[in-house]
């Protein structure tokens, strides 16, 4: 049978960004001022902006990104509509064989209510049974998704025997202003307005949002964070 491999990964990598800063401002200074191109960019006025909620300023820089990380994430990462994706297909290609397994420090026992979650770690015979639960599930699928394809089933049918867990990959376009509100529902920091309470695996992919996007609109990024996160 096929090996498959194991991973606690949620990977994102830029692949391209256009705007910044500068774009925010252009944006907002073309109704009164025309177009210019401003040598600085007043950091209050992007903060007056994102204070104020004139989120549409916000719409003129974009971000594209790779991610890979398991189904169950993209389930909830593609309930961002404001946004444009494209995943790999389990209908045009044999999907490889890599599974997602919770790192040893995930906790794995909610000891809150559903909608206010607080999450403790498990004791080690748990884990270890969690663990074993995972690995025995993703082979025997594995194996079934395997079995169908050698009897020339098609892959869109074969796929359905595969587990949330599989790893998928997708390009993911998204505007400045539509990423802060993911950022606002999806990340987790301390002095966020809005405790959202998201899970765990895709609070780790807005980790690796915030990161880049604080390079890239670091103006922005300062303002949202001193604005409670919350999205203009
Ligand atoms: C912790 C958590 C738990 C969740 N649990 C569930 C769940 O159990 N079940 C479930 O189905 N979803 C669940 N969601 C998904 C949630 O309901 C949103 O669909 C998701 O967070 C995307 O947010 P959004 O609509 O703001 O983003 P986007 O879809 O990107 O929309 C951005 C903004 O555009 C506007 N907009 C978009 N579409 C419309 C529209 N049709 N009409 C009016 N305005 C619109 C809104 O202002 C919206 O905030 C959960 C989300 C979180 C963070």
């Amino acid at each position: 049978m096929t090996e498959i491999t194991f991973s606690s990964e949620i990977t994102v990598k830029l692949i391209d960004h256009m705007g910044g800063d500068d774009r925010v401002i252009q944006a907002a200074q073309v109704s009164a001022k025309g177009e210019n191109n401003p040598d600085t960019v007043p950091p209050r006025l992007i903060n007056a902006l994102l204070k104020q909620k004139h989120g549409s300023t916000f719409e003129h820089s974009y971000f594209t990104f790779y991610v890979k990380a398991p189904i169950f994430v993209f389930r909830e990462w593609m309930r961002h509509r404001m946004s444009s994706f494209n995943e790999m297909s389990g209908r045009y290609t044999e999907l490889p064989g890599e599974f997602y397994i919770p790192a040893e420090d995930r906790k794995l026992f909610n000891q809150g209510t559903k909608m206010k979650p607080d999450f403790v770690a498990a004791p080690q015979d748990v884990i270890n049974e969690v663990n074993s639960s995972v690995e025995y599930i993703s082979h025997a699928a594995w194996n079934e998704y395997q079995r169908l394809l050698k009897l020339e089933v098609a892959t869109e049918v074969a796929r359905i025997v595969l587990p949330l867990n599989i790893y998928s990959q997708m390009y993911w376009t998204v505007s400045a202003r539509s990423l802060m509100n993911f950022l606002s529902l999806r990340g987790s920091q301390e002095g966020a307005a809005l405790i959202s309470h998201p899970q765990r695996e895709i609070q780790i992919g807005a980790e690796h949002i915030d990161a880049i996007f604080s390079e890239i609109m670091p103006l922005t990024h300062e303002s949202f964070v001193t604005n409670g996160r919350v999205a203009p």
